[in-house]
């Protein structure tokens, strides 16, 4: 069977791309077991440049930036394309500290935003309160960054599944076994079954699973690893909103996240953890999720808890995702890697990927995505070092907290403390 294009993997990110590649005219196969319940079925759905940068990844921010700026218009055209609600709220983001020592390290944080041009406004309590009237009273200052928005990624990869479909994508559900080539031309792939699907170009959207892919060269083989995530649903049972924007929280240096939907659901997350493939949800990172949500917005004790998950970032040494072609092996395009923002990055990577495919010029933000870039070789760079005051991301089920001065557990820099883990 020929098509012009197998895109390998049918997460948000490679029904995103084979939707644009369709879209541009080209004929595309997409290959996937269980399309949409990877990572992309467990992501919170934050569209976050702002809260998410870190210290020491502030090179990646014209990418994320970028791809917050290509949601308004990927939204409306999927919207338009399948009728589906997707969802995209542009409510901003609420950055609140619990005690004392995370409004301080709030505060850093916001000097290193505003170092980096980013708009964040303070807000007394009385103003917070106002927008959320659901906060703890303990909770006494907060930051709001109006440009990072949500989006409910069930329903993109739903919408992107129909979208996909009517634009011509041939769905098939099977695993890839190996990439075939000869020489240093891709010549399609070859399924777990044996049946061979030929293409002129593979694209490789495996999420955390892209590596294990056999055939791949070492060379063109994506430096991309399993980051578990855990994280939880709620819902208010008279189906009211809990809140109308999402609160990421600094809670006795521990970081969550609450996303609300407008029916009265709340998403909140999440563990960070080192464990391969790995995906059970184990009972101390619920607890310790539930009781620092709770800290913030103690109304949530009265919520069903509807469902908690894990799932697979795929994770690179930079934390920076591998999107483009590599220099070793031609016909081959990796868009893989998207670490915590695959969700933030699946319409700028899609419109990149189709105008790879299509011999256009993508954008340079994705420069940073470079998949020959020296980081990807170098050797992982050290875990993190806690700043004073400042305590790493969430580390589940470890029975402490990260990090230790050696750091275990998290792959963040000194002052990325502060950040909430998508
Ligand atoms: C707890 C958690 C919260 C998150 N929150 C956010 C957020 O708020 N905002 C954000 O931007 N990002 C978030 N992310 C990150 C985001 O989920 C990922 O970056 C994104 O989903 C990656 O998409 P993907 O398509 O690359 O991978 P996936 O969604 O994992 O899809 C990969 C697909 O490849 C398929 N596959 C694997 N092997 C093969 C094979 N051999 N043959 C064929 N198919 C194969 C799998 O079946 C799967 O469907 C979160 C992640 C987690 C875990």
């Amino acid at each position: 069977m020929n098509s012009d294009v197998v895109v390998v993997g049918g997460g948000m990110i490679g029904l995103a791309c084979a939707w644009r590649a369709a879209r541009a005219g080209l004929s595309v196969r997409l290959v996937d077991p269980e399309p949409g319940r990877g990572a992309s079925n467990v992501a919170a759905g934050m569209l976050a440049p702002v809260t998410e940068v870190t210290y020491g990844e502030q090179e990646h921010l014209g990418l994320t930036i970028a791809g917050a700026r290509a949601w308004p218009t990927f939204a409306s055209e999927l919207e338009d394309a399948t009728g589906y609600d997707l969802g995209y709220r542009p409510t901003g983001t609420l950055l609140v500290g619990f005690d004392r020592d995370d409004a301080e390290a709030l505060a850093e944080l916001r000097a290193f935003q505003s170092e980096l041009g980013l708009r964040v406004t303070a807000l007394r309590s009385r103003e917070l309160r106002e927008r959320e009237p659901m906060l703890s009273p303990r909770v006494r200052t907060g930051l709001l960054a109006g440009e990072d928005h949500r989006v409910e990624p069930r329903a993109v990869v739903a919408a992107l599944l129909v979208a996909g479909e009517e634009a011509g994508v041939a769905l098939k559900r099977a695993s890839v076994a190996r990439l075939d080539h000869v020489d240093d031309r891709v010549r399609g792939v070859t399924l777990t079954d044996g049946r061979r699907l030929r293409a002129d170009e593979v694209v490789l959207a495996a999420g955390a699973w892209s590596a294990t892919i056999d055939g791949l060269p070492d060379s063109a083989k994506p430096a991309v690893r399993p980051l578990k995530g855990q994280l939880l649903h709620l819902r208010a049972l008279d189906g009211r909103p809990v809140l109308h924007t999402t609160v990421r929280a600094l809670v006795r240096h521990r970081s969550v996240y609450l996303v609300p939907r407008d029916d009265g659901r709340l998403v909140v997350g999440a563990s960070q953890e080192e464990r391969g493939f790995d995906t059970t949800v184990t009972a101390g990172a619920t607890r310790e999720l539930l009781d620092d949500a709770a800290s913030v917005v103690p109304g949530i004790d009265e919520l069903e808890l509807t469902e908690s998950i894990a799932g697979l970032r795929p994770t690179t040494p930079d934390n920076a995702p591998v999107v483009g072609r590599t220099s070793s092996l031609s016909g081959l395009v990796l868009a893989t890697g998207h670490h915590r923002n695959g969700v933030l990055l699946a319409p700028i990577t899609a419109a990149a990927v189709a105008d790879l495919l299509t011999g256009a010029e993508p954008t340079a933000a994705l420069t940073a995505a470079d998949p020959d870039r020296d980081a990807l070789r170098a050797a992982p760079r050290p875990r993190s070092r806690p700043a004073p005051g400042l305590q790493a991301p969430r580390a589940a089920n470890t029975g402490r907290h990260a990090p230790t001065a050696t750091g275990t557990v998290t792959d963040h820099h000194p002052h990325q403390d502060p950040e909430v883990n998508t």
